[in-house]
């Protein structure tokens, strides 16, 4: 996968060059360009910024030096040398992700089907935010993202990409060294993960749950995911609404039932009369 992200922080991202990202970079897996917005500015001062019209307080990022870098990214690519008639599919137009509080949210399914792609090109808006026009001129060339990373404010879009492409990085192939760990993890599955354990078996007066001690493979595999179904309900019963509970075992209905839960339709309810809690 090739990566590219323009800011005008590009150090921000000095922190793609350590630990697994870092590594699948040396290893050819990943080809990360950072850009620095300021150098595709033609005034003395390397302006990039400027007032909004229609007033108010804030700065507005200017749309010619925006055009200008991301049409350097787009002609630099690699399909774009080779686009031509015999092979229109090979000029795919690659994906834009413009992080913005004001995007669609960024989750791991959208982690999942990003890492599919062959290239990713990231805007760090700063101050208020990029003349909504360069979106629109951006959609000819790419396919354009306005992605949040949650329901709160940053000061630019640099902290976004450094999350979301540590998310999409960690699923390219051969990034993280045992591939089984991607699958049993929070959110992988619609759930949260179940508790983690390592020695010592007795901490400070605090045991190790027996099971995991057991050796017996279905039962420590039962615990797993009936701690993976208490823990989703007490801090995020959201997700249990999306869960499908079709083709659960009936032990599994059953530690649904203890949270309060009853299977209808292959999805989870709620019983109104289960004891208050978190959800
Ligand atoms: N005025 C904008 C609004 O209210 O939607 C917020 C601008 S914010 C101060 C500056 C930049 O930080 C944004 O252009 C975006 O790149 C980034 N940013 C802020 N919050 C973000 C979030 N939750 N997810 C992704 N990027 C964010």
């Amino acid at each position: 996968m090739r990566i590219d992200v323009v800011s005008i922080f590009p150090e921000y991202l000095a922190p793609l060059e350590l630990s697994l990202i870092g590594k699948a970079r040396q290893d050819g897996l990943l080809q990360l360009n950072v850009h620095n917005l300021r150098d595709f500015t033609t005034d003395r001062h390397r302006t990039v910024d400027d007032t909004p019209y229609g007033g108010g307080a804030g700065m507005v990022m200017k749309p010619e030096p925006w055009a200008q870098a991301l049409a350097a990214v787009a002609a630099a690519r690699p399909e774009a040398a080779s686009a031509d008639t015999e092979a229109p599919e090979a000029a795919a137009k690659p994906v834009l992700i413009v992080p913005s509080p004001a995007g669609e949210r960024f989750t791991q399914a959208t982690a999942q089907e990003l890492a599919e792609e062959e290239q990713l090109v990231f805007a760090c808006g700063r101050y208020e935010g990029i003349d909504e026009r360069v979106m629109e001129w951006a959609a000819d060339h790419f396919t354009v993202r306005p992605m949040s990373l949650g329901d709160y404010v940053l000061n630019g879009g640099e902290v976004a990409v450094l999350a979301m492409v540590e998310a999409i990085g960690r699923l390219l192939p051969g990034v993280v060294g045992n591939p089984d760990s991607l699958v049993e993890e929070s959110h992988s599955d619609g759930l949260l993960e179940y508790p983690v354990y390592t020695k010592p078996s007795s901490w400070r007066d605090r045991d190790v749950p027996a099971v995991l001690l057991s050796g017996n493979h279905g039962k420590i595999a039962q615990w797993r995911r009936h701690e993976q179904y208490r823990r989703t309900a007490e801090r995020r019963p959201d997700l249990l609404a999306e869960f499908d509970a079709g083709k659960l075992p009936r032990a599994d209905r059953t530690a649904f039932a203890d949270l309060g839960y009853d299977v209808v339709d292959g999805r989870l309810r709620r019983r109104p009369d289960a004891g208050a809690g978190r959800n």
